[in-house]
């Protein structure tokens, strides 16, 4: 049996969670067989690597020397003493010393071409932004064999091979395949345990890609895939996906149990727990998907299997994305004519931007929807020019936008059939004087949602999880 594991920046965030890790792999290993690990760029909070990577490569295009030069400084900090407090001078602390030092100088000479050339791609930004995953595995690994196991680190953009659309890169599943299956399973075979990073992907030029934000979870389902594996695991800070953000909300609880369904629609509306992406591999080839925390191993999580039976009214779970623009076409013109709509989100894809959230009122005068605040502008001169003559003509009055709103998203498979349930989660805003400013049900009819101003998220958010009874 093989198992694919995942752990995420806090699970790798120091010398003493690498430990606990380590110790979570060695475990399943002895149950499973086979483990494979993709882990994450170390995340221990405040300081997150990633962000830490990224910022410091901003600061330096917008001219500035130092932020870099600190943020180096910092790199050195936190992988050093993961490394000191894991690894023995006479075992490999020099070596992996060595490794870390050379990313984080190869960080600093890509920081100091960025600040002489004023220009920052979005390639040289996934090659950047990797670099974190490249040096924790080399400590988790270096850590498993001094205790004893053998193991390997092994960089993805040997295994998952993408398009070159950088910083959001789609994986090409053939090429995946083969290469992950090439590359992992003779060190399986031969009792290595791989330690893979997480988020990184290359073209089939070699050149380093990354898959998103947050894109680990989806690397590991990319290596499931590949393998074929029995099941992956997500192992992260919180008891697997909860009621809602438990940042936001102190009483949101562990939920034992969503389908494929119901954990899509929450982590495409916002729930950070797993990548929106995560599942569709796992999906596609029935691999059974669990999410667990690193730091209460003995708490069972949350499992995601194809389907939940309907329960306790249907709301399972609230989520919610704030920085956005609610965008509106609107125009007594636009009365049944064939093709606006088409017209509209053609001007969208045209900028480049993907739409969140679609509401369209019945007589058909307005359409109005999400995009994030950034790209408002860029979508509205978009539109502007797609219907510069009905805008003459007067069949379009106004595009426009509202600034800083939230979506806020109740899911749940139960809520298919349920009356009442949009009501309640209406009544629950109205009773508070929260207005809505826009409603769209999603297709699979598991998910609702809100769109609300910004400074009402966390209210809203937290009132309709009042709803949700055990
Ligand atoms: P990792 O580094 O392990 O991938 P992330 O920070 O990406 O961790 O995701 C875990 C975090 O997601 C949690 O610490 C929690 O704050 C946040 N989160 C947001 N929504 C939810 C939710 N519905 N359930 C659980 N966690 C959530
Ligand atoms: N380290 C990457 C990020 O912070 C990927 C991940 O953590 O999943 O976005
Ligand atoms: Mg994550």
């Amino acid at each position: 049996m093989t198992l694919v594991m995942k752990f995420g920046g806090t699970s790798v965030g120091s010398a003493q969670a690498m430990r606990e890790t380590a110790d979570l792999i060695l475990n399943a290993r002895a149950e499973w067989g086979q483990v494979v690990v993709v882990a994450s760029a170390m995340g221990s909070k405040p300081v997150k690597v990633t962000d830490l990577l990224l910022r410091g490569a901003q600061s330096a295009l917008e001219g500035e020397e130092t932020t870099y030069q600190e943020v180096a400084r910092l790199l050195r900090q936190v992988h050093y003493e993961a490394i000191d407090g894991l690894l023995s001078p006479e075992g490999e602390r020099q070596k992996i010393l060595a490794e870390n030092g050379k990313f984080i100088e190869r960080y600093e000479a890509l920081c100091q071409a960025v600040l002489a050339l004023g220009e920052l791609t979005p390639r040289a930004l996934d090659t950047i932004s990797g670099m974190g995953e490249q040096m924790s595995v080399r400590i988790l690994a270096a850590y498993l064999r001094q205790i004893g196991h053998p193991a390997e680190a092994v960089d993805a953009t040997e295994l998952i091979v993408t398009d070159d659309n950088f910083q959001s890169a789609t994986p090409l599943p053939k090429l995946t395949n083969a290469k992950t299956q090439a590359r992992i399973r003779p060190l399986l075979d031969q009792g290595i345990i791989p330690i893979i990073t997480g988020f990184i992907s290359a073209t089939q030029s070699g050149i380093t890609t990354t898959l998103g934000r947050g894109g680990s979870d989806f690397s590991a389902a990319l290596v499931g895939q590949a393998l074929q594996v029995d099941e992956v695991w997500i192992w992260t800070d919180v008891d697997g996906v909860m009621t809602a953000d438990p940042r936001l909300v102190q009483s949101a609880r562990s939920i034992p149990t969503l389908s494929y369904r119901e954990v899509s629609e929450l982590a495409f509306f916002g729930a950070k727990v797993l990548h929106p992406k995560t599942m569709r591999p796992c999906v596609e080839n029935n691999i059974p998907l669990r999410i667990k925390n690193t730091f209460n191993p003995a708490h069972a999580g949350t499992v995601i299997v194809p389907d939940t039976p309907n329960g306790n009214g249907g709301v399972k779970a609230v989520t919610a994305i704030d920085k956005l623009s609610l965008v509106t076409v609107e125009g007594k013109g636009m009365l049944g004519v064939p093709g606006i709509a088409a017209r509209t989100f053609g001007a969208v894809a045209k900028a480049q931007v993907s739409v969140l959230l679609i509401s369209q009122a019945s007589s058909e005068q307005s359409i109005c929807f999400a995009t994030p605040d950034e790209l408002a502008d860029k979508v509205i001169r978009s539109l502007n020019a797609e219907f510069d003559e009905e805008i003459h003509r007067q069949d379009i009055d106004r595009i426009w936008a509202q600034h800083s709103v939230s979506i806020v998203t109740v899911v749940g498979a139960g809520m298919r059939g349920t009356p009442g349930i949009a009501g309640r989660v209406f009544t629950a805003l109205g009773q508070q004087n929260l207005n809505i400013i826009a409603i769209a049900q999603g297709s699979s009819e598991c998910s609702i949602s809100l769109v609300v101003d910004g400074q009402d998220t966390a209210q809203s958010v937290s009132h309709i999880h009042d709803l949700i009874v055990a």
